[in-house]
């Protein structure tokens, strides 16, 4: 007999690998199908600034999901005293090399670079991370455009998980332009009623514990617990953190990965949760890789009908 006090017998854990996987299928039927007319393949350029080992990994995987589905990537790996000027000049030469449907500029950037006017200076038909000011405000407006890819993936895990959002309390913990923001512009946008909260917010937990649904994007590992959870709640968890090594693990162990949540803690509460690591993490991706695809289906004036269900 389990020992919960509502009516989920065991938490739905919403998959991100799995469902990342399907979508990957899905493109790289549309990209063969659009490959005669096109006369090409989609296009990403990656552009990574510097030798941030996390970012390295995050575009090795980018430019391998790219591979799998039939997108060519572009890697530009600059050192870290590029110039913002160079920076820029390389922007304006992939917004008109017509092989590029998607620009990335991997973030974070080295200190003394302002992420900004680069990211304004990304032709807003080709912003694969719809983290252009237009874009943005597209969102805001309800108007079409490529969106932030970590939100858009939770919609599209969300949606797959069969979760209602019409009416339902959201509670979003996080306002970066990244993550929480874009979260819950789209929250909302699904007829969720949605509360943001930051690191000012008081009494976090007597907040949470009101969410329906509740997205952790706080950058904090491990901050939510059972006490900011209400149960049968849907918890989606943001965060990814590298924890230091293990000692008693031997010298091999390079740290184990947590998100927002403590899961095992919120699991047993749950009606639905997202793993750290094999949730939202390859979700994100998965959007990368939408957002390449219909760029180059409206360059070339193919059909976005069998994609339609991933563009919210
Ligand atoms: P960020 O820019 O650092 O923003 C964090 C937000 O959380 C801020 O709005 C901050 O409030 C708020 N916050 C911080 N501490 C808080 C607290 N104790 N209580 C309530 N709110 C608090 O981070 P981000 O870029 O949005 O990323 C959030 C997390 O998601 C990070 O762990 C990041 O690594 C992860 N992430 C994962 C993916 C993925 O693919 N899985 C993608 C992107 C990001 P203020 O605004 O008041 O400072």
């Amino acid at each position: 007999m389990l020992d919960r006090d509502h009516p989920f017998p065991m938490a739905t854990v919403l998959d991100g690998k799995l469902l990342a996987a399907a979508i990957e299928q899905r493109l790289a039927a549309v990209i063969s199908a659009g490959l005669a007319r096109a006369g090409r393949p989609p296009g990403l350029a990656v552009l990574r600034v510097g030798e941030d080992p996390a970012s390295g990994v995050y575009v090795a995987n980018k430019e391998k999901a790219c591979a799998r589905v039939g997108i060519r990537s572009f890697g530009h790996h600059l050192p870290a005293d590029t110039s913002s000027a160079q920076l820029l000049a390389t922007i304006e030469q992939l917004n008109g090399d017509p092989r590029v449907d998607g620009i990335l500029l991997q973030l974070p950037l080295p200190k003394g670079l302002d992420e900004r006017p680069l990211l304004a200076a990304i032709h807003p038909d080709k912003d694969a991370d719809g983290l252009h000011t237009l874009n943005l405000g597209r969102l805001l407006k309800g108007e079409a455009g490529p969106r932030s890819c970590t939100p858009a993936g939770v919609m599209a895990l969300l949606a797959k998980a069969g979760v209602k959002l019409e009416g339902k309390r959201a509670v979003v913990v996080g306002r970066s332009i990244l993550v929480g923001q874009p979260m819950a512009l789209m929250l909302q946008a699904a007829q969720a009623t949605v509360t943001v909260a930051h690191s000012r917010t008081r009494d976090l937990a007597t907040l949470t514990r009101q969410a329906e649904v509740l997205v952790a994007a706080a950058g904090r590992p491990r901050l939510i617990g059972a006490e900011h959870v209400s149960p049968g709640a849907v918890v989606v968890d943001v965060g990814i953190h590298r924890l230091p090594p293990d000692p008693e693990k031997g010298p091999q162990d390079k740290g184990s990965l947590c998100g927002d949540v403590r899961f095992e803690e919120v699991e047993p509460m749950a009606s639905a949760i997202t793993p750290v690591p094999g949730g939202v993490g390859p979700m994100t991706v998965a959007m990368l890789l939408v957002n390449t695809t219909v760029a180059w289906c409206h360059q070339h004036g193919h059909g976005l009908e069998t994609l339609e269900d991933l563009l919210v």
